[in-house]
């Protein structure tokens, strides 16, 4: 089909470039609502017409992932309302090809492959990145919802992270979980480590990235809706825990590639981390690494009635 073509992909859902979104062609298709997903925003008059506008570039680095939901939800609010709704990119062949086929994956609950050949079915041309289609892969190791609290999305967020500070200065803070010395009342039915010498709290259950699931492209199984949990070997192989860089080794990372984590507290030595990746004793390799010797922390288990804390045995 040319560009400038409205190609209807579900009833009253169509996709397109940009030229698809010109007024004129809206019009005569009668569409009105219009998601965007591009570096530039709908121009000219856009009256009476619902519009979301994702700015995005057609790169695999692109975050497209963390606007999943947000776009989901506007096509089946529009439709639902009985509009008719047009997703454009620019050539119509990657962004907004990445963008529907999660929506039929979401509505439709089909396997990203399914969702994705169902599409090329009714636009050939259809080829979204490399970029797009790992990220579509995790949405459906999610469950089709973007959990920020996942150990599948906090993984994410940190590959995201070493792409867009290649310095590795001036990282956001959201991307250190908050020192457990200074929360008390949520770490109930958590597990809490400490520093076996000093006894210092220093990461939470919650915290740990596990490296049997969504990892990456590889670690994903076909055609299965649920969320992936993929035991690739013997977990007592793992002699290291990966987490989530938590607030007090900020000062030892910031700048940095790789080096030691020592305990804030009595500068025992942790383990130790890598922007560009470690592997685990199983085999594993985690991109970015902030690895924490098991047998340099022990468990606490919170007690939720007792508000205290036990030796886990
Ligand atoms: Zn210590
Ligand atoms: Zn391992």
């Amino acid at each position: 089909m040319a560009a400038a073509e409205i190609l209807e992909v579900r009833p009253g859902l169509y996709l397109g470039g940009v030229a698809a979104s010109e007024r004129c062609r809206l019009r005569e298709a009668g569409i009105t609502a219009v998601l965007t997903v591009d570096t530039e925003e709908l121009s000219g008059d856009t009256e009476g017409l619902q519009t979301l506008f994702i700015s995005a570039r057609d790169e695999p680095e692109t975050d497209l992932l963390s606007q999943l939901d947000k776009c989901s939800n506007f096509i089946s609010r529009a439709r639902a309302d009985g509009a008719a709704v047009l997703v454009h990119c620019h050539a119509g062949i990657s962004r907004s090809v990445a963008v529907v086929t999660a929506y039929i994956m979401k509505t439709e609950k089909l396997a990203f492959e399914d969702a994705y050949a169902n599409l090329q079915t009714i636009r050939p041309e259809a080829k979204m990145n490399e970029g797009f289609e790992w990220q579509l892969k995790l949405y459906q190791a999610m469950g089709c919802e973007v959990d920020t609290s996942s150990a599948i999305y906090k993984h994410y967020r940190l590959q995201k992270v070493t792409e867009k500070y290649p310095e590795l200065r001036n990282l956001p803070q959201e991307v250190f979980a908050v020192d457990p010395t200074l929360i008390s009342q949520e770490l109930k039915n958590e597990i809490l480590y400490k520093c076996r010498k000093c006894r210092r709290s220093l990461f939470r259950s919650s915290s740990i990235l596990d490296h049997s699931e969504g990892s990456g492209p590889a670690a994903f199984a076909h055609k299965k809706m649920a969320p992936l949990i993929m035991n690739t070997g013997d977990e007592t192989k793992c002699t290291s825990y990966f987490i989530e860089p938590v607030q007090w080794m900020e000062s030892a990372l910031l700048g940095v590639m790789d080096g030691q984590l020592l305990c804030p507290k009595c500068s025992a030595k942790l383990g130790s981390f890598n922007w560009y990746g470690e592997q685990c004793s199983c085999g594993r390799w985690m991109t970015p690494a902030f690895q924490i010797h098991k047998n340099r922390v022990d468990e606490m288990k919170m007690l939720p009635l007792l508000g205290s804390q036990t030796r886990k045995t």
